[in-house]
């Protein structure tokens, strides 16, 4: 990141410290302070209007050791890879890369066949389980919205950041796509979960009496992806 300082001279400070730096400078800014950006594994430098290019140097190395101990504990990103096997709809699935074949994504017995470039095959992989997971999810879910003599109006796969699963008072039920890569009784547990709200809006006793009714077994869900769903958002 590049500063121009009022004296017009710049300075690359991502560069002197070969670290993915950004910095902000306005004149709300008070004082120079860090923060880790963790999902653009980012630093980002905050700088005031008039600081010096040697102050906010000498103030980031003497972070460095913070800086690369908050890096480190980012976790990596994953993508999709070729010859990966993955759970899906709690099937164990192999991903295959076919790179001539032009035609969309196809599970062949235990073996999903992706063409195309590459580049492109964690994209396609992931369309793939959306769209699979849309009808998936809908019949599961309207499955259990039966026995509670409830109409699911429309099941949405979303990319959220944060939200496993979610359902409006229109009776329209959000699932975020990675829940397709969890174990089948997850997948369970929170259908159980977002078909429930269709009764009670609320997390109160009696809706998690019903949960517990439509699925007998769902604490060891909960408990899972609390426990392990962190690692299903490392999937971008
Ligand atoms: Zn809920």
């Amino acid at each position: 990141m590049k500063i121009t300082l009022l004296t017009g001279k710049t300075f690359d400070l991502q560069k002197a410290f070969n670290l993915p730096l950004k910095v902000r400078s306005s004149l709300k800014i008070a004082r120079l302070s860090l923060r880790i950006d963790t999902k653009k594994r980012q630093v980002i430098l905050n700088m005031p209007l008039l600081c010096s290019k040697k102050r906010a140097y000498a103030f980031v190395e003497s972070h460095l050791d913070w800086i690369e101990a908050h890096l480190l504990k980012i976790p990596i990103a994953r993508e999709f890879k070729n010859n990966e096997t993955i759970l899906l709809f709690g099937q164990k699935v192999t991903i295959s890369h076919i790179p001539n074949s032009l035609s969309s994504p196809k599970l062949n017995d235990n073996v999903l066949e992706v063409g195309g470039d590459e580049v492109f095959l964690h994209r396609r992989v992931k369309d793939y389980i959306i769209k699979q997971a849309k009808t998936e999810f809908f019949k599961r879910s309207q499955k259990l919205a039966d026995r509670l003599g409830c109409k699911i109006k429309n099941v949405t796969i979303k990319d959220t950041a944060s939200r496993w699963g979610s359902c409006s008072t229109l009776n329209n039920i959000n699932y975020n796509w990675r829940i397709a890569l969890a174990p089948d009784y997850v997948i369970d547990y929170l259908m159980a979960h977002e078909v429930a709200h269709l009764k009670h809006r609320d997390h109160s006793a009696d809706f998690w009496q019903c949960v517990k009714d439509l699925y007998p077994g769902y604490e060891e869900g909960q408990m899972w992806l609390k426990k392990f769903g962190k690692n299903l958002y490392l999937y971008s």
